[in-house]
């Protein structure tokens, strides 16, 4: 039903999902990383700071895994390039609403692949004086690195393939897949 329902407008008709982890697979993967993080961040409030839009979905599950006080934010990232790639060059279109100083800061994103978004947004949280910054990431395309980027926690390494599903997109579309697939054009 919802294969059918993502896969539904004539622009969409050549290409195919192959489900890679299902919603399952995701959500005993997302507890256990919950809990380790629980146990890290003891005694402390951290502030998670999910990148939109791709982290939504994965940031909601994540910091219900959670069991401490904390806190949420969200900042919108653009970096140009194309829709299946990113080009390096980075810019904030929505900031942080918290200030980080002192603070623990998470940030949670959906998928490490080149790394320079990443590098980029954790040099600059480290600059504005965060007293940790720490990274989980659902996935890691770790074949494809081109900036070293240290995830602290991590869901799952994935190969070389374009994902969608669970916050991730296709031209804005399959953010609702429940699960994760490998996009394919046919
Ligand atoms: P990076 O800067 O690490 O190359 O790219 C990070 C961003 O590119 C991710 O946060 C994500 O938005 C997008 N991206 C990279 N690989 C994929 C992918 O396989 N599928 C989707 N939907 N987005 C991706
Ligand atoms: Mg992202
Ligand atoms: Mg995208």
């Amino acid at each position: 039903m919802i294969a059918s329902a993502a896969n539904s407008s004539s622009e969409f008709n050549n290409s195919k999902l192959i489900p890679l982890f299902s919603a399952e697979q995701i959500q005993n993967r997302i507890q256990e990383m919950g809990a380790e993080i629980t146990r890290d961040y003891a005694g402390r409030e951290p502030l998670l700071v999910g990148v939109l839009k791709g982290a939504c979905v994965f940031i909601s599950d994540l910091m219900r895994a959670i069991d401490l006080p904390l806190a949420v934010d969200f900042m919108a990232i653009s970096s140009y390039g194309s829709q299946m790639r990113t080009s390096g060059e980075v810019r904030i279109i929505k900031d942080l609403d918290t200030p980080v100083e002192g603070r623990d800061i998470l940030v949670v994103e959906d998928i490490v692949d080149t790394g320079l978004t990443l590098s980029y947004l954790l040099a600059s949280l480290h600059a504005r004086g965060a007293r940790s910054v720490k990274l989980a990431a659902l996935l890691d395309k770790w074949e494809r690195r081109e900036r070293p980027v240290q995830i602290d926690y991590l869901g799952f390494k994935i190969p070389d393939a374009f994902v969608v599903g669970y916050g991730l997109d296709y031209a804005e579309r399959y953010r609702n897949l429940p699960y994760i697939a490998v996009l394919k054009e046919d």
